[in-house]
């Protein structure tokens, strides 16, 4: 899927704010270090004549040279040896005075071998997802503040809300924790105000933390931004951004308006992001039975094909 142009050239922008500000932290730790260890800097001046001789060496091409080549090089490296001693002795790392990068593939710059690298395409989708969820802005819900007390531990059907609860809330937890980017999709069934959405955020707030680009939209809203896309009214190419985010949280399926235009764009989405392994969450206020109705056979295949999590309890919004 293509990355809008705009999101790549904002992110090669925050790529090369990072590698300045690496190149920044170099030049501290490195006067940090002269003013502790100053005798480091007889090392640093060895160091490049040793390195100056073995290069004039390799270019004279005199008699004897590997010998004074090899005596050279190992000149070189005694001294390198010595800067790492002093350096732990005082404390350091050995490699504190490496070079930073933030991305050692690409050494930020942004593309390896001609082609962009994964982290400027990782932090191109990320931006774009910070767009889309701008609309439907991340309410601060967490594992934490989620209240198990409020299902009842006996209910009519002389089943345990609570426990089913518990159970489905540790999936959840689990989930999240374990977040690698290919796990098997959930879908979230029950009535309103059972806690999907909770639990959903709390998912997306905790992969995010991760670093993980999290797109969470309703389907109503999703499929209206889509549309305005796709007939002009607006600018942007949603489809793409939650095609190749890290986890898709659609909530409220079965809110919008049902017919064939909708009916394949969901096919689209929900099918695309299982046929290629990436993790996608569903909620929906609809029972079995209602999904049955509303939906035809192909999106119906793929959504029941996701860990089903029924949620049990009463509203618990009116408890609150
Ligand atoms: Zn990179």
């Amino acid at each position: 899927m293509p990355i809008s142009k705009d999101y790549i050239i904002k992110a090669r922008e925050e790529i090369e704010k990072i590698h300045s500000e690496n190149q920044l932290l170099e030049v501290r730790r490195h006067a940090e270090i002269l003013q502790k260890i100053p005798r480091f800097i007889n090392l640093e001046i060895k160091l490049a004549e040793t390195t100056s001789s073995v290069v004039s060496l390799i270019a004279a091409n005199s008699p004897n040279v590997k010998e004074k080549i090899k005596a050279a090089s190992e000149e070189n490296l005694a001294v390198q040896r010595e800067m790492e001693r002093l350096l732990t002795e005082n404390g350091y790392d050995k490699n504190y005075l490496d070079q930073i990068y933030t991305c050692t593939k690409c050494g930020d710059t942004g593309t390896v071998n001609g082609e962009w690298c994964e982290c400027l395409k990782k932090r191109a989708n990320k931006l774009a997802a910070d767009e889309l969820n701008k609309r439907s802005p991340l309410k601060p819900c967490t594992f934490e503040s989620f209240n198990l007390s409020l299902y009842p531990e006996h209910s009519k059907n002389n089943d345990n809300p609570r426990e089913e609860m518990n159970k489905i809330f540790r999936i959840c937890v689990d989930f999240a924790d374990n977040f690698k980017g290919n796990e098997k999709g959930l879908l979230m069934i029950g009535g309103t105000g059972l806690g999907k959405t909770h639990l959903s955020l709390a998912i997306a707030a905790r992969v995010i933390e991760k670093e993980f680009c999290v797109v969470y939209n309703s389907v109503p809203e999703l499929l209206r931004t889509i549309d305005n896309e796709q007939f002009g009214r607006s600018t942007g190419d949603t489809l793409s951004v939650i095609s190749a985010c890290d986890l898709l949280i659609l909530d409220d399926l079965g809110a919008e308006n049902t017919n064939e235009r909708t009916s394949s764009l969901l096919y689209e989405i929900i099918n695309g992001r299982i046929c290629r392994a990436l993790p996608l969450i569903v909620s929906t206020n609809l029972s079995p039975a209602e999904l049955q109705n509303k939906y035809n056979d192909r999106i119906l295949s793929r959504l029941f094909s996701m860990n089903i999590l029924g949620f049990k309890g009463d509203d618990n919004r009116f408890k609150l």
